[in-house]
């Protein structure tokens, strides 16, 4: 009997045939697979059907040896432009959500403060419907909930192309609500939102107070519950602590509640090193230990820190060193009473340091020092806020969150190529830290 035999179409194409036997050495066989998720996928549910068709087929058993593939350059090239363009893009593309490999099980780093809830997340991927309905993740924000999310959405998808997923902020499903409403196509919202095989709610809180969307949400949430299919949601808080109503909040305990906690240092080491992998030159290990030690609740932030550094050593075309590190970072010493910025207020100072205003800023206009105020703005709102992106979008005069995902690259790539620009958004990002 042969591999494929022993398995589903599914589970063959997925995740066997990829694998490649690269060598048998000693009564060991190495097997490679692309990369650590599915190394780790496969050594959890099929390392034993594996041994069986090797047995089989050698006439003896051997031992597994399971290992990634190295990546190519070219694949790293690849990663990179998808990094700077996955998110959000799903809903483009309704139940067909784009590689995003960013947001992806790949490269989610786990560790003792998210692996319960990623276990769940990887259950529900396996068997949607079936084990954790509804699946409830709450936390802080920056530790991973939307990217928990639209990693499912990922996953799913590719485990079986046939099922519809659907990603959508809270903000989104009020949004094509009131949509509905308004063009009278309430059957359209239905048909959509109650024939999702997954649907996926990022930020549930939003909906707190907002007495018809909730009712709504009611309605949605019983239809997809009877019919068995799955749902995700992510909300700031436990429903316990929230203003939901009370039968919402018992729907929400019906299925697994799991929080995410601010990662441990090792956790933010391994994090680092994930992101270091993606930067265009090296970076030593005492400066990823450095920053772990400097930031420790909010991955956001984490990620932000290394991204002033390399943008610093291009700038400068310098190696990053330790003492570079901690120049860099000396602002953003951990910040005494931490509190959430608005993006007006970022906006209003921005505007200020370019000699322009709060109006220009968010306007229409296309003149140059606006839209270098514009996107450094928006930079920031990203930078200090936890406003998604079509969030920062609405903020800037309703702008499409595509635009404010380029303007986020375009400051990055500046940072990293204009001294003048990285020393504004730092002074910036100073100031407002401090307000
Ligand atoms: P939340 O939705 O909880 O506010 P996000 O999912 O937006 O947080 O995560 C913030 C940032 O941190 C994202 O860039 C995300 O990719 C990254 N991140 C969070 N958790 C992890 C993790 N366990 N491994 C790797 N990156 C992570
Ligand atoms: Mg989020």
């Amino acid at each position: 009997m042969t591999l494929k035999q022993l398995v589903t179409p599914v589970t063959w194409h997925t995740w066997l045939e990829p694998l490649r036997i690269e060598d048998t050495e000693d009564g060991v066989v190495i097997v490679t697979a692309p990369n650590d998720f599915h190394v780790r996928w496969i050594r959890d549910k099929h390392l034993e059907t594996i041994e069986q068709a090797v047995e089989a087929s050698y006439g003896e058993a051997f031992d597994i040896r399971l290992e990634a593939q190295p990546r190519s350059p070219e694949d790293l090239d690849v990663a990179e432009d998808e990094f700077a363009t996955g998110e959000h893009d799903m809903r483009d593309l309704p139940g067909f959500p784009n590689e995003a490999p960013k947001y992806s099980f790949e490269n989610f780093v786990v560790g003792a403060s998210n692996r319960f809830a990623w276990a769940a997340a990887m259950a529900v991927c396996e068997q949607p419907g079936t084990h954790y309905n509804p699946l409830f993740i709450y936390g802080d924000a920056g530790l991973g909930k939307t990217h928990l999310l639209k990693a499912v959405a990922h996953q799913v998808s590719v485990l079986d192309s046939r099922r519809t997923v659907r990603y959508v902020t809270s903000e989104e499903f009020f949004n094509d609500f009131i949509d509905g409403i308004r063009r009278k196509r309430m059957d359209q919202f239905k048909h959509t939102y109650r024939t999702t095989d997954v649907l996926l709610i990022d930020d549930v809180q939003f909906f707190m107070g907002k007495e018809q969307i909730l009712e709504e949400f009611f309605h949605t949430f019983n239809s997809l519950y009877d019919a068995g299919k799955q749902m995700v949601i992510t909300s700031d808080r436990h429903p316990r602590n929230s203003t939901l109503p009370d039968r919402l909040r018992s729907r929400f305990e019906w299925g697994l509640l799991t929080d995410i906690h601010p990662p441990d240092v090792e956790t933010r080491l391994a994090i680092l090193r994930t992101n270091a992998a993606f930067a265009p030159t090296e970076i030593p290990e005492s400066v990823l230990e450095f920053i772990a030690g400097q930031v420790s609740d909010n991955i956001r932030e984490l990620e932000g820190a290394l991204t002033r550094i390399t943008a610093y050593a291009a700038l400068h075309a310098e190696n990053i060193t330790l003492d570079m590190a901690q120049d860099v970072l000396q602002d953003l010493a951990p910040r005494t009473q931490p509190r959430m910025l608005t993006a007006e207020e970022i906006i209003h100072e921005t505007a200020a340091a370019c000699d322009v205003t709060p109006a220009e800023v968010v306007g229409s206009s296309r003149r140059r020092d606006y839209v270098r105020g514009r996107q450094i703005a928006m930079y920031l709102c990203r930078d200090l806020t936890d406003l998604s992106l079509p969030k920062i979008g609405a903020k800037f005069g309703g702008r499409d969150h595509t635009t404010v995902m380029h303007a986020l690259d375009r400051v990055k790539k500046l940072m990293a190529s204009d001294k003048e620009v990285f020393d504004q958004v730092t002074a910036l990002s100073q100031k407002l830290r401090e307000t």
